[in-house]
């Protein structure tokens, strides 16, 4: 069970921990644990604390991590919700869990690139930071065991992991978001270098349609600011650049998703 993180009040963790209790645990993945909800249709994604990187070689638990993701994926979907793009978010519940829609999730990571970094870089001998000629797309299969191997819509269509229809909608989601993202961080002096999405497929009947799933937060962006190229994400775990949470909490301070805590108090003259 994790420690109690600032802001945990004790009456608070004792609910939290016996409402964890009842529920069925449906799966247990890196970042997060998935309950069933408590309506037909739902899920409860519960936010850990724990970080992992290079498929889970290094590990460690970042106290608060898991409360900033729960409120900024929150934020996020919040905002796509707002420009009609679908997601399954549907209410947080408390400081680590929300409530969201349940959904068969494409098996596929869809990441999207506005600068070079990261794999693409050691992948194309491309320097980090170099801005792309337009925002790239690109697919992973989501196989841990194969370390979430690059695949091509070719590999997608044959093996059946999506339709071409799916993926037409699939990438035209993922620009969407990626210039809703781009424009929320400019907004807030951060470049969004890339990040990753999971589409999930809900189904009304007969008619499937595709969403936005599983989370959006700095765990899963890169993200720089703009004027200093200090880096805000998870690449300050896996490069170990400095404490994660502050990290975090700079991109939650700047969006107002957390109080400024820097901000003097007003004081009354006379
Ligand atoms: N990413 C992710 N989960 C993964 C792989 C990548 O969230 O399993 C995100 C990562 O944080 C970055 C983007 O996708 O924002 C592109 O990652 P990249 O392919 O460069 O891989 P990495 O260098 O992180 O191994």
């Amino acid at each position: 069970m994790r420690t109690p993180t600032r802001g945990d009040s004790i009456p608070l963790l004792r609910l939290e921990r016996s409402l964890m209790a009842r529920r069925k645990k449906i799966y247990e993945g890196k970042a997060k644990i998935l309950y069933e909800g408590p309506e037909p249709g739902t899920i409860v994604q519960y936010f850990k604390d724990d970080a992992t990187a290079f498929n889970a070689e290094k590990k460690d638990v970042i106290d608060g991590k898991g409360v900033l993701n729960n409120r900024l994926s929150e934020f996020f979907m919040n905002g796509l919700t707002q420009i009609g793009i679908p997601n399954h978010f549907i209410r947080r519940l408390n400081m680590r869990e929300q409530l969201v829609r349940n959904c068969e999730i494409v098996p596929l990571e869809v990441i999207v690139r506005n600068y070079a970094a990261g794999s693409m870089s050691k992948r194309l001998g491309i320097a980090e930071g170099t801005q792309l000629p337009r925002p790239i797309v690109e697919y992973c299969y989501k196989d841990d065991a194969l370390g979430d191997p690059l695949v091509t819509e070719e590999h997608i269509a044959a093996f059946g992991w999506a339709s071409q229809q799916d993926m037409d909608d699939i990438l035209s989601i993922a620009l969407r978001v990626n210039d809703f993202m781009s424009g929320v961080m400019l907004a807030v002096g951060i470049r969004l270098v890339d990040f990753k999405i999971e589409i999930g497929r809900v189904f009304d009947g007969d008619y499937q349609r595709l969403i936005v799933a599983d989370e959006i937060s700095p765990d899963s962006c890169r993200l720089w600011d703009i004027e200093t190229g200090q880096k805000l994400d998870k690449d300050v775990f896996r490069r170990d650049l400095g404490n994660l949470t502050d990290a975090y909490s700079e991109v939650a301070r700047r969006l107002g998703v957390l109080p400024n805590t820097n901000v003097t108090k007003p004081t009354l003259i006379n």
